[in-house]
């Protein structure tokens, strides 16, 4: 089997700044034990684990905080918690990608102006629900701003969202705020399914960008797998194939790709 890993992969930027803030302060004496993670900080169950071991404690409300520090995740979080959180007298350590940062900078200078502001990705996801905060409710009748979640699918965003908004609205302004990382590993992944005959997505199920890519996977019609770890790899996948690609998201480290590459291999060389 020729397996070939998409030239960029391993940790982005964003999440490599989240892991490096949450253990410098995970080593700082002064928060032993005392250090909360609202959320995942990553979308990366196995790497949240890790950190975990070190001390952090994952929470699902900041009222479960009692005194110490909170950390943002690399996704933002929205702006009554961040009240809360300085309310409490909790101290605040903010992990936020600086590429979502820009989201927020954007979206709040389009308050400002009094626009409409649409955010396009999942209502569900941490960063979105940030951004929903920063936005509000309201605003002008004729003009709307459009802003993306950092890690939509480049070719879902902007063409059919315009046609639709020129009707309603005199002025619509449109910001790319696809991050350029997620934007490098779809174009990446788009490349790879050209000349591979079955493509492994590792990331996490949790993880935005991942399941972005396993999309563009998917939809390709290319035979692709997604997975967490390298056991989810089954021999069938490469039957009868001979050329394999692995893409992996945002929040996966180099040697979890490093072990599904060995995996694979061990699993074809089997016969
Ligand atoms: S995927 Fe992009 S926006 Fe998200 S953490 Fe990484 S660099 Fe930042």
């Amino acid at each position: 089997m020729r397996i070939k890993v998409a030239t960029h992969s391993g940790f982005c930027f964003g999440v490599k700044r989240a892991i490096n803030i949450a253990e410098k302060n995970l080593a700082d004496p002064r928060y032993k034990n005392k250090i909360y993670s609202l959320g995942a900080i990553i979308h990366n169950p196995q790497v949240v684990d890790d950190l975990s071991k070190k001390g952090l404690k994952v929470i699902k409300d900041i009222s479960s905080a009692k005194k110490g520090a909170v950390i943002i995740s690399s996704h933002g979080a929205p702006i009554e918690t961040i009240e809360k959180i300085k309310a409490m007298g909790l101290k605040l350590i903010d992990a936020s990608c600086p590429f979502v940062k820009y989201a927020h900078d954007i979206v709040k200078r389009l308050k400002r102006e009094g626009y409409r502001v649409l955010i396009i990705g999942d209502k569900k996801h941490p960063e979105v629900k940030a951004l929903l905060s920063l936005a509000g409710k309201g605003g002008n009748k004729a003009k709307i701003g459009v802003v993306s979640q950092t890690t939509q699918n480049k070719g879902n965003y902007i063409k059919e969202v315009l046609d639709i908004l020129k009707e309603d609205f005199k002025e619509v302004r449109v910001f790319n705020t696809i991050c350029n990382d997620t934007s490098r590993r779809q174009t990446l992944a788009r490349r790879l399914l050209k000349d591979r005959d079955v493509v492994i997505v590792v990331g996490g199920r949790n993880s935005a960008n991942t399941k972005r890519l396993w999309q563009i996977c998917k939809e390709s019609g290319a035979s692709s797998f997604h997975i967490e770890t390298p056991g989810e790899l089954k021999k069938s996948y490469f039957r009868g194939k001979s050329r394999a690609g692995i893409v992996s998201g945002a929040s996966t480290p180099d040697s979890m790709v490093k072990k599904v590459a060995q995996k694979i291999k061990n699993l074809t060389k089997e016969g």
